[in-house]
């Protein structure tokens, strides 16, 4: 069985780290290739790479000096290079990555040398040969990723390396530009790799062991997540559960390719299995909770508005018109309500109103802001009965208002929106009355 293994940030940010990665590799013979991310935080003082590099690159475009900043950068690598003894030097490199920030060649190029410089080093650390992700991933002039051409090429190029190192989150534009994904996207190289790989298990290593029921730094201590579906896992990630990309699923969904989420600190934890589907019967009625501040509910009152064909699609319009994507819209007879996120609402919010009023004509028209949104997730709340009345329950004995509750068709999940300041508190009530006392 082939293994595509990803590392995390946390899980490369010293010489130290690097070796765990390194012995886990070693230690299965089916770890034929690792996608490495940039060095993250040694401790909670430290800086990602990755934000050096950002900030190293808009530093150029100011015309100031980048010599100091890009320095650091330098030394991160040289001390892991040093601290694994190893006999390699990017001295060439770093010329080349130094003169184009200041040549500033692009923001996402920037980015990605994080990645390729811990990439190169992991390939001389495990004697594996080295494969740029810009030869191999491939994104259109808009900057789609482009699935097919890059499973094609990816495949092909695999097949001539029996071992390999890919560098996660870049790949490359037609013309040869650098593009990233989104933040967090080795995650989805992973993916990619583990699909033209046709592996039989694409393992996430990271610093916690595996997907919890709720999120570590609200929840202390919570219970992990021994079995989720691909389904289960995209609503927690999409939602807030931040320990995978929510896009990283997609290709290897498809394939039906297993993600195992694994600890580099503690390889022997078995971690979180993300599959298609299972007969594994959850553990608690929820299989986990995730969040996400800063909402805002537009509500919107008319008369008579369930009898006014084409209503909804006249409210949206305003949205749609201002680029404005919707998170979640449940109504009543008379009213709709639409959620959307604050920060790209806020700049818009004149305009929308306004556009409402003319498409739509209201009676009222009104704006809740700071809220957040709680997505509890489980294929075993499609069995259970009473599971709403247990989470209201909870919710209210704990003083929380809850502002809105949307129950997806699938019943695989159950949104509830809450004020920001009530967010911690509520998941707290939702995860002791169904984890702790398993109700
Ligand atoms: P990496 O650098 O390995 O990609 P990330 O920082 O992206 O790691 O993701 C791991 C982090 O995700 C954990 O340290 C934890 O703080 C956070 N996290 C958020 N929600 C959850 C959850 N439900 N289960 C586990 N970790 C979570
Ligand atoms: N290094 C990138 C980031 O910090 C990508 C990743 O870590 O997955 O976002
Ligand atoms: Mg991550």
């Amino acid at each position: 069985m082939i293994k595509v293994v990803k590392f995390g940030g946390s899980s490369l940010a010293s010489a130290e780290q690097f070796a765990k990665a390194g012995d886990i590799v070693r230690s299965d013979e089916d770890r034929k290739y690792v996608v490495p991310s940039a060095p993250g935080k040694r401790n909670d003082k430290d800086s990602k790479v990755t934000d050096m590099l950002y900030d190293c690159y808009r530093a150029a475009s100011r015309q100031e000096d980048i010599r100091i900043s890009f320095n650091r950068i330098k030394e991160r690598y040289n001390t892991i290079i040093n601290g694994l003894g190893l006999k390699l030097s990017l001295e060439e490199e770093y010329k080349k990555i130094e003169k184009n920030l200041k040549d500033q060649i692009g923001e996402d190029y920037a980015a990605s040398r994080g990645e390729y410089l811990n990439g190169k080093i992991m390939a001389a650390y495990l004697g594996f040969e080295f494969i740029d992700a810009a030869e191999v991933i491939f994104f259109d002039e808009k900057g789609h990723f482009l699935s097919d051409k890059t499973n094609k090429v990816l495949k092909k190029r695999l097949h001539s390396a029996e071992k390999a190192v890919i560098p996660g989150f870049y790949g490359s534009l037609p013309d040869g530009t650098i593009k990233t994904f989104s933040r967090g996207g080795s995650d989805i190289t992973g993916s990619i790799v583990a699909k033209a790989a046709e592996a039989g298990m694409y393992e996430n290593w990271t610093d916690v062991s595996g997907c919890m029921v709720a999120d570590p730094r609200i929840i202390k201590n919570p219970k992990p997540i021994r079995v989720v579906t691909y389904r289960e896992l995209r609503e927690l990630s999409y939602m807030g559960a931040s320990v995978l990309h929510e896009d990283a699923i997609f290709p290897v969904r498809k394939a039906g390719i297993p993600i195992n989420i694994r600890n580099t600190n503690c390889p022997e934890a078995p971690g979180t299995l993300i599959v298609e589907s299972t007969c594994h019967v959850p553990e608690y009625t929820i299989t986990g909770i995730a969040g996400k501040k800063g909402f805002v509910a537009v509500n919107i009152d008319k008369d008579m508005m369930n009898s006014e064909v084409g209503f909804c699609r006249k409210a949206l319009q305003a949205f749609e018109d201002n680029r404005i994507s919707i998170e979640h819209m449940p109504s009543g007879i008379d009213t709709m309500t639409v959620f959307v996120q604050q920060e790209e609402f806020m700049g818009k919010e004149q305009q929308i109103l306004s556009e409402l009023h003319k498409l739509c004509k209201p009676d009222t028209l009104d704006l809740e802001g700071d809220l957040a949104l709680i997505a509890v997730v489980g294929r075993g709340m499609r069995e259970a009965r009473g599971t709403a009345g247990r989470l209201f329950s909870a919710l209210a004995h704990a003083n929380i208002n809850v502002k809105m509750i949307d129950q997806g068709s699938s019943e695989l999940n159950i949104i509830i929106g809450v004020r920001n300041g009530d967010f911690e508190n509520a998941i707290r009530a939702i995860y002791d009355i169904f984890v702790e006392t398993r109700l």
